[in-house]
């Protein structure tokens, strides 16, 4: 595994402060998702433990990881809980883990038009309390309700499903600000 060079490790460290992790125990952490891969699949899959992992707290700061990954050509991978199970949300070239834990602000719910812009780290149950106060509700519920994100792993993960947002029975997600 290659490492990230000690200018850019002092980059990130500028940039998020304690919200950037260089442990090796916590990158091998972040290598993994719910679920193991397959013995005789994981060696194919490339660089599955990052060389960083870091969580922003705003999306000020998720635009400028963006724009300083793309300067020096570093591979992103987004996280939501890791939930998903397929190995979506292990890297395959090392590069930052991109962890949206902190950002799970409701940031409008607009009643008339029936759409809620959120950040990326929500779960389904803080969203749905938050529209309760306004006598709203989801349309689908999944089973992993009280902890699985919103917002795009689920996307990703599910829009091949009887739940899609795209193709299935949940038309409650009709776009995202991410
Ligand atoms: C117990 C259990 C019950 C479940 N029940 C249901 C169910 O009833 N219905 C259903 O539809 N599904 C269900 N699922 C599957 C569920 O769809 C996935 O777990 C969920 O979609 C993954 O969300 P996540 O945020 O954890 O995504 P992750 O696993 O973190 O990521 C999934 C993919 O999305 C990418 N990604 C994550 N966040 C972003 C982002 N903000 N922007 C861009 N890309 C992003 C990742 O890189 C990865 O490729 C269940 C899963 C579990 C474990």
């Amino acid at each position: 595994m290659s490492e990230l060079r000690e200018a850019l490790k002092t980059d990130l460290k500028e940039m998020f402060g304690p919200r950037v992790s260089f442990s090796r125990t916590e990158r091998k952490l972040y290598g993994h998702d719910i679920a193991a891969i397959p013995s005789l699949i994981k060696p194919l899959l490339g660089r599955t433990t990052p060389e960083a992992v870091v969580q922003p707290a705003s999306e000020a700061e998720l635009v400028a990881l963006v724009k300083w990954a793309s300067r020096h050509r570093i591979p992103l991978t987004p996280r939501g809980k890791a939930s998903s199970g397929y190995g979506g949300a292990v890297p395959v070239r090392g590069g930052v883990v991109v962890d949206f834990y902190r950002l799970q602000a409701v940031k409008k719910i607009d009643a008339a038009a029936q759409t809620a812009t959120v950040e990326p780290g929500i779960v389904f149950e803080r969203l749905d309390r938050e529209l309760a106060r306004q006598g709203l509700m989801l349309k689908l519920y999944p089973s992993s309700y009280p902890w699985l994100p919103l917002e795009d792993g689920w996307r990703r993960a599910a829009q091949a499903s009887g739940h899609s947002s795209r193709a299935g029975s949940g038309t409650t997600l009709s776009g995202c600000d991410w």
